[in-house]
C-alpha cells in the first residue's frame, strides 16, 4: 500500500458552473463543466503539484464525472490507492451561478452521492503509517454523520507527531451554528494549524471578533491564519500577530483559492518555513488559483508560486 505525507479526506464532486453572470439557477441557460472539484480534493491536488506525496480518502461514482475526478489525480500525481468507485452511486455534483458583486450560489448533490457514503471503513490505519499532515474541513463534517465518523477516524489514525490542519469551511445554511460547533470542536481541539476564512473564528469559538477568536485559539498553542480573500491573510502563533499582505492578480475564479492557500500552508510548514513565509507562499499559492477558470484548474506548481515570489 502506497503510504503518503499528505492525506486528505471528504468530497469528491465535479463543478458545473454557469458561463455568464447573474444567472440564476432556477432558470434554463448555458454550463460548462465538468471541473474537478470539492474542498479537500482541490486541497489534495494542490499539494501535489507543489511537489509532495498526496493521497486521498474518498468515493466517487462508476460514471464519467468520477473518471473526471480520477484522471486529475492521475495527472498530478495524487494517490487514488483509497478511493472506491462506488457501482450503485453517482459522482457528486455542484452547480454554481455567480452573481455582480462576488456573490455565489451552490445547488449541491453530494449527500446522496457517492462522497455521502464515506465511513470508517474506507479509512485504513496502515494508509497513514508514513503520514506527517492530515488536513480536515468542517464541511466535510457537516455532510452526514458516516462522513463526519470517516474524517475522525481519520484523526486518530494520524501518527504521533504528525500534524491536523483543520479548515472549517462550513455554510451556516447547511446547520445552525451550535451544530457546527459541537461537530467541529473535536478537530478543532486537536489542530495545529486553524485556517479560517472571514468570520468562522468568531462563528466557532462564539467570541466577539474574527481577531479575539483567533488569539484565543493561537494562546492554546495552535497555528492560526486568517484568510483574507484579496487582501492576504493574518497570522497569529504565541503572542505574533501579522498582517501578511496579498498579491494583486486579476480575479477571475474566486472558489477554490481558499483550499489551494491551505495547501500552500502545509507545504511551507513541512519545509520548515517560518510562519510569515508561509503566509507570503499561500497568499501566492491562492492569488494564483483566483486567476484561471474552474475551481482547481488555476492551483499553481511550485514553479509558478517561485516565479510570483521572485518577481515581486
Ligand atoms: P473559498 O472557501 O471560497 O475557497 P476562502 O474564503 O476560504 O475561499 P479566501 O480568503 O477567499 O478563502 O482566499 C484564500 C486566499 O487566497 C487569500 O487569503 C489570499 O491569499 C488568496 N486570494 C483569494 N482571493 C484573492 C484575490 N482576489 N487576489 C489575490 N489573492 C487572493
Ligand atoms: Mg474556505
Amino acid at each position: 500500500m502506497n503510504t503518503p505525507e499528505v492525506i486528505s479526506i471528504g468530497n469528491m464532486l465535479v463543478e458545473v458552473m454557469r458561463v455568464g453572470v447573474d444567472e440564476p439557477l432556477d432558470q434554463p441557460g448555458s454550463f460548462v463543466g465538468p471541473y474537478p472539484s470539492g474542498d479537500t480534493p482541490i486541497y489534495i491536488d494542490t499539494i501535489a503539484r507543489l511537489g509532495h506525496q498526496a493521497g486521498f480518502i474518498g468515493a466517487v461514482g462508476q460514471d464519467d464525472f468520477g473518471v473526471c475526478l480520477l484522471q486529475r489525480f492521475a495527472r498530478d500525481g495524487v494517490d487514488a490507492s483509497c478511493v472506491q468507485t462506488l457501482a450503485d452511486h453517482t459522482t457528486g455534483v455542484a452547480f454554481v451561478a455567480y452573481f455582480t458583486g462576488g456573490r455565489r450560489q451552490f445547488i449541491y448533490h453530494w449527500r446522496h452521492a457517492a462522497a455521502g457514503q464515506l465511513s470508517p471503513q474506507y479509512v485504513h490505519p496502515e494508509y497513514f503509517s508514513n503520514a506527517r499532515w492530515l488536513h480536515l474541513t468542517g464541511c466535510n463534517l457537516a455532510i452526514c454523520e458516516s462522513a463526519r465518523q470517516a474524517c475522525y477516524f481519520a484523526m486518530e489514525c494520524l501518527p504521533t507527531g504528525g500534524r491536523l490542519s483543520f479548515d472549517p469551511n462550513i455554510r451556516p445554511e447547511v446547520l445552525s451554528v451550535e451544530e457546527i460547533r459541537e461537530i467541529c470542536q473535536p478537530v478543532l481541539d486537536r489542530a495545529d494549524v486553524f485556517l479560517p476564512s472571514v468570520n468562522e473564528a468568531m462563528m466557532l469559538t462564539g467570541a466577539s471578533s474574527d481577531e479575539a477568536g483567533c488569539r484565543s485559539l493561537s494562546e492554546r498553542g495552535k497555528l492560526v491564519v486568517l484568510k483574507q480573500g484579496a487582501s492576504g491573510c493574518r497570522i497569529f502563533y504565541n503572542d505574533h500577530d501579522i498582517q501578511v499582505p496579498g498579491f494583486a492578480v486579476h480575479e477571475v475564479d474566486p472558489t477554490g483559492a481558499g483550499d489551494a492557500f491551505c495547501a500552500g500552508i502545509t507545504v511551507a510548514l513541512l519545509e520548515g518555513m517560518r510562519p510569515e513565509e508561509a503566509g507570503r507562499f499561500a497568499n501566492a499559492v491562492g492569488a494564483l488559483a483566483v486567476t484561471v477558470k474552474g475551481p482547481m484548474e488555476g492551483s499553481p506548481t511550485r514553479e509558478t508560486v517561485h516565479g510570483m515570489l521572485d518577481a515581486r
